[in-house]
């Protein structure tokens, strides 16, 4: 765990859920719209699992402060 990194999911998300299923901490949710998934921030713990089970690379662990 990065105490400093959260997961955050950019507009390239096509809304598989695959980072939701790989998320141990049930982080992700899909949005309302409907059309991606978002990560909870304040829930995640910035594990990578999601970015590695992204299949078009959308999830990139950012520096919070
Ligand atoms: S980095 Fe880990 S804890 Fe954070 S959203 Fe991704 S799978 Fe969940
Ligand atoms: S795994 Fe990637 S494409 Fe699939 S819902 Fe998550 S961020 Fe979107």
């Amino acid at each position: 765990m990065v105490e400093n990194k959260r997961a955050k999911i950019n507009d390239n998300c096509i809304a598989c859920g695959s980072c939701a299923s790989a998320c141990p901490v049930d982080a992700i949710k899909l949005a309302e719209s409907g059309d991606h998934y978002e990560v909870d921030m304040a829930v995640c713990i910035a594990c990578g699992s999601c970015a590695s089970a992204c299949p078009v690379d959308a999830i990139k662990l950012v520096e919070v402060k």
